[in-house]
């Protein structure tokens, strides 16, 4: 995926493209999650950080209420709408992610004016890398600060996530922006989806020499949407037979006495997350005890209860996990709502390479498409270049 990167070509761009000067340029990261997988809608804990892929927009307001977009990925030409039109559930591809920030932003009585945006986005699309928050996140930035709203962190995520539920009409919750707006250089940012409390928690792989490898698998299972909506309401289910909000009530000192009240699958179901939101809590200790080489443990079981308790995983994602560990990552798992996507690999620099190459190797030999693989680091979240 190319990307201009510099900040002043994007602005030239912007200005051949609409021919004015953008009033300024704004980025906001992708994320990785580091474990904490279906707990976010369950009021649990999460543990993503913003990597260092980016989307940049310039951004320039307009005095009357038309839109025009335009993205520099390949193959998209230059969308026109009206802010006066916007409805829930209209436009298609990544129009819907600007317009909807816009419409959310205006659903809370702010004074939105038309724009003219230019993308330019590195985030691979559709790899659980969240591309479609780092764009939200960086026009919202932009149209936050450049309408005089002001809004904090706390309701730009919930705008984002307005934008994501009722205009695009996915059901995502609210990590992925959190770690957009909220990432810091170095840290992972440890959530609660209860109240949005933030702590950000170091984690420096490189220092511990050691890289966080992405296997984006390429695939995406038919039975994602599916699989997602029924895994919810497992857990809808599990909460309202423990008599408990969300599951981030239970604690895993309660699964026995689950084990006597839900059906199989419902059982199974709970005790991932259950499991999960304990993991997060551990992993956030181990992290500040021991450092990011103490982890690997519990990223492996994080994947082992997706795979056998949730069963969100998928062959490709395991072989992923599997290969790299038997080729020296102390720690791998998927990562993202599942069915397909990316895993993660704590890898030893020196074993980069063999890792590398092996998932390379296994995915050649199976018969699938070559995986993507690459290193990410926790990186700064959403703020102004110029
Ligand atoms: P994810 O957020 O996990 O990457 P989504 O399906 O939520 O996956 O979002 C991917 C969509 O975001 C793409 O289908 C596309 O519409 C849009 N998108 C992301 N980056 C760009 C870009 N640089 N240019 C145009 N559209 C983009
Ligand atoms: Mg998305």
């Amino acid at each position: 995926m190319t990307t201009t990167t510099d900040t002043g070509v994007l602005a030239a761009r912007f200005q051949e493209t609409f021919g004015a000067a953008p009033d300024g340029v704004w980025q906001a990261p992708g994320r990785v999650n580091l474990i904490g997988e279906h707990t976010d809608y369950n009021e649990g804990f999460v543990l993503p950080f913003a990597i260092d892929k980016t989307a940049k927009v310039a951004l320039r307001v307009r005095d009357d209420s038309a839109v025009r977009l335009l993205s520099t990925f390949g193959g998209h030409g230059l969308v026109e709408a009206d802010l006066s039109d916007l409805e829930p559930g209209t436009g298609e591809g990544w129009s819907r992610y600007p317009l909807g920030v816009a419409w959310a932003l205006k659903e809370r009585g702010i004074d939105v004016p038309g724009f003219d945006l230019l993308l330019d986005s590195d985030v691979p699309l559709g790899a659980g890398l969240s591309s479609s928050h780092a764009i939200e996140c960086a026009v919202i930035s932009a149209l936050n600060e450049l309408t005089g709203a002001g809004l904090p962190a706390e309701e730009l995520v919930l705008a984002t996530q307005c934008a994501e539920n009722v205009y695009v009409g996915a059901p995502t919750g609210i990590m992925d922006q959190s770690a957009s707006l909220r990432g810091a250089k170095g840290q992972a940012v440890f959530l609660d989806c209860r109240d949005q409390h933030v702590d950000l928690v170091p984690f420096d792989a490189e220092a511990s020499g050691l890289v966080l490898l992405v296997i984006d698998t390429k695939v995406s299972h038919s039975h994602a949407d599916g699989g997602y909506a029924s895994r919810r309401a497992s857990c809808e289910l599990g909460a309202e037979i423990l008599g408990v909000k969300a599951l981030r009530d239970v604690g895993v000192e309660r699964l026995e006495e689950a084990s006597g009240l839900l059906d199989e699958t419902t059982l199974k179901r709970v005790r991932h997350v259950v499991t999960e939101n304990d993991r997060v809590l551990q992993t956030v200790e181990v992290l500040g005890r021991k450092g990011p080489a103490s982890i690997g443990g519990l990223l492996d079981a994080s994947h082992v209860s997706m795979r056998d308790d949730f069963e969100i995983s998928c062959p490709e994602l395991d072989l992923a996990v599997d290969t790299s560990r038997a080729n020296g990552a102390i720690g791998a798992r998927m990562t993202g709502g599942g069915f397909g996507g990316s895993a993660i690999a704590l890898t030893p620099v020196g074993q980069e390479q063999q890792v590398r190459d092996a998932v390379v190797r296994s995915f050649a030999e199976a018969g699938y498409n070559a995986p993507d693989i690459f290193t990410v680091t926790p990186a700064a979240g959403a703020r102004r270049l110029a």
